[in-house]
């Protein structure tokens, strides 16, 4: 793709920031626009664990994603950091899976892939985590699992992305359909007028569907409503991340731990609810009995953009020329975002690709 491009990149989460950053020192100027704040959607709301909750679950298309960003994930935190001064905060904790049905299949997946999952005594456990509930029976380990602070990701890429002169970040603009010029799509409008670029980058999380039906494109990305609690504890409280029963707790640097979470088809409802807050609060006396003492500081609800078996979308668009999608990462937006956003950038640019891309192109999965 020639230098002198301009390009509109439609939802400004991890998704649309990272792929803004990945884009801007190969064009000419990128526009990321949102119609409310920067950041403050699904990529705000999530648990930033830097993994699939159960990564021996999904298909090989979510894993090679999750294994090239797990390994670029404390490169990328280290450089935003040094050029913005603001901390992502990668933390390599590990993650602790307590009694689950399939560690059979796990353990089996990990050593197929190469990754680090080992049984553990209970006993060695309970030493490594004296906080964890008791009445567990078996754990499995993962030494080289991170958390990452996702609020302060997306706050240091726009950072990093306000110090470049050839980016443009413009909130509370409302993208509500696409400018066609026969099969090129050559802007958006907006409620603040029509906006041209070259290409068209659309990163609108759970939105991303709705936009599409206004092109009469069925792309198949809902939300799905997430809620966790939050609970402020001594920075050594607990060392490293447990998950039972489809509940996590998440320990960050300052002793934070966030608990999640729940999993809901209501629309784009983001409203936090008192069952959910009951439900969190019994998980997590459950995976850390000390907490029944302890009040949550905070309790909120994001909308993830759900699709066929969590595979996001990523490439242009058969039939739109300068439409591209980097959309529907489901669960895994936080993990996914560096693989995702770096194989976007290599096929818009017209660059080897990181990875085998046919299995999130637009064009095959939509046909
Ligand atoms: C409770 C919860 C826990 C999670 N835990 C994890 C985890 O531990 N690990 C992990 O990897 N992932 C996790 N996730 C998933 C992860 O948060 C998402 O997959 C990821 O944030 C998606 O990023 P995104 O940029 O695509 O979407 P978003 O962050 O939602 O960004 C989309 C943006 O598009 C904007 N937008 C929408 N429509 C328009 C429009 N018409 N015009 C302009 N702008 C528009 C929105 O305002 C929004 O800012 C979790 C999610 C939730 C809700």
């Amino acid at each position: 793709m020639p230098k002198q491009q301009e390009i509109i990149i439609v939802g400004a989460g991890v998704i649309g920031l990272l792929t803004a950053l990945n884009l801007a020192p190969e064009v000419k100027h990128v526009t990321v626009l949102d119609r409310s704040g920067l950041g403050q959607e699904s990529s705000w709301a999530g648990g930033g664990i830097v993994s699939p909750l159960y990564p021996w679950r999904y298909s090989p298309a979510v894993t090679a994603l999750a294994h090239w960003s797990q390994d670029f994930y404390p490169h990328l935190g280290e450089r935003l950091f040094a050029s913005t001064g603001l901390d992502p905060e990668v933390h390599t904790t590990g993650l602790y899976w307590l009694d689950l049905d399939d560690e059979a299949e796990a353990l089996a997946w990990a050593a197929r892939q190469n990754r680090p999952l080992s049984v553990v005594d209970m006993s060695a456990t309970y030493d490594a985590v004296p906080v964890l509930g008791a009445g567990y029976s078996r754990a499995i380990y993962m030494a080289d699992v991170a958390n990452v602070r996702n609020p302060r990701l997306v706050k240091s890429l726009q950072a990093a992305l306000r110090a470049l002169p050839n980016v443009t970040l413009r909130e509370q603009c409302e993208v509500g359909g696409f400018i066609r010029d026969g099969a090129q799509v050559v802007g958006v409008h907006t409620a603040q007028g029509e906006l041209r670029a070259d290409q068209v980058v659309l990163t609108a999380g759970a939105w991303s569907g709705d936009l599409l039906r206004t092109l009469g494109v069925d792309l198949p990305v809902e939300p799905v409503k997430g809620q966790m609690i939050l609970y402020k504890c001594d920075a050594d409280f607990l060392p490293a991340m447990v998950l039972a029963k489809g509940r996590y707790a998440i320990p960050r640097r300052d002793g934070h731990i966030l608990i999640g979470s729940t999993l809901e088809h209501e629309g784009y409802d983001k409203t936090p609810t008192l069952s959910a807050l009951e439900s969190l609060k019994a998980s997590a006396v459950e995976l850390l009995p000390a907490l029944a003492n302890a009040t949550p500081v905070g309790h909120w609800a994001g909308l993830r953009p759900g699709s066929p078996e969590g595979i996001p979308f990523i490439g242009p668009l058969a039939g739109f020329d300068g439409l591209w999608l980097n959309c529907g990462h489901y669960r895994n937006g936080l993990v996914l975002a560096p693989a995702s956003c770096q194989l976007f950038a290599d096929l818009m640019l017209g660059r080897a690709p990181i990875i085998d891309p046919a299995p999130y192109d637009p064009g095959a999965r939509l046909g």
